[in-house]
């Protein structure tokens, strides 16, 4: 079964007496397990699909289904219980909160669940070891490379242990050296059955992908299989 199931979706933005059509009428059936990339030049709708997928922003019309469950049918309360247990967000690293280490940046999607502290640390400290980074659980970010701040979203992003994962850009602001190990940090993850959708410019991502949408005007123009012989589910 389709883990994401996105039909007729489409987003109008309205200024004034402008209106921006940022999406319209957009399929797409995303299964289980995939490493979907979505690429397109700027302004083409890939922040604003990111949001639809992540309950950020409703829809103009059409809808969202993740796991069979219709995203913007829910009440905001439902939503944002949705979003805590199902969505990991990775953004580009200057997304950490500065004066919180690593394990406590990790530690923030926990904060309102009812383990109790040490198991919170525990958890924190696990997925940060999981993303190469057992060393730096109290490092403040300043501390941290690029790279390692990048894995310590990433780790923030899995504590949860969220079906699905959503990455805007995360190599966005690192060098080809880095961006390399950023990835195959997600690859690893998609090997072991980890749904990731991620938004990128850099069409050397394109090879760890398993699918990639290239948008335009707010359309998919283009779709890439990189791994056809991947049975359909
Ligand atoms: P991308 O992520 O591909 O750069 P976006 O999804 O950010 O594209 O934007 C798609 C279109 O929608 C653009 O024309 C953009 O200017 C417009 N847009 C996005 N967000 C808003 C907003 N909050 N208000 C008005 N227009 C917006
Ligand atoms: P990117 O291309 O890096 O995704 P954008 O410039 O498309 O960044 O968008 C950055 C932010 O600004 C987003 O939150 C988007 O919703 C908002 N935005 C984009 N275009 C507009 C616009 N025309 N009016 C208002 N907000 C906008």
């Amino acid at each position: 079964m389709a883990l994401i199931r996105i039909s007729e979706l489409t987003k109008h933005f309205v200024n004034g007496a402008d209106c921006v059509s940022a999406l319209h009428g957009l399929d797409l059936a995303i299964e289980e397990g995939t490493f979907l990339g979505v690429m397109g030049p700027s302004g083409s709708g890939k922040s604003t699909l990111l949001g639809l997928l992540g309950g950020l922003t409703r829809p103009s019309a059409g809808k969202v289904e993740i796991d069979g469950i219709d995203l913007y049918r829910l009440s905001n309360e439902k939503r944002a219980d949705f979003r805590r247990e199902y969505l990991g967000f990775v953004f580009q690293s200057h997304n950490l909160v500065p004066y919180l280490t690593a394990l406590e940046n990790v530690m923030l999607p926990l904060a309102v669940s009812r383990l109790k502290d040490a198991e919170k640390k525990r958890f924190a400290a696990e997925v940060l070891e999981r993303v190469g980074l057992k060393d730096r659980l109290l490092h403040l970010p300043q501390q941290l490379s690029g790279g390692e701040q990048e894995r310590v979203a990433i780790a923030r992003a899995l504590v949860n242990k969220p079906p699905l994962i959503l990455a805007d850009e995360p190599t966005g602001s690192l060098d080809s050296a880095t961006s390399r190990q950023v990835m195959e940090l997600f690859s690893e993850l998609h090997r072991e059955g980890q749904t990731i959708v991620m938004v990128t410019h850099n069409r050397d991502n394109l090879d760890w992908f398993d699918r990639t949408i290239f948008l335009r005007d707010g359309q998919i123009v283009e779709e890439i299989n990189q791994r056809p012989e991947t049975p359909a589910r």
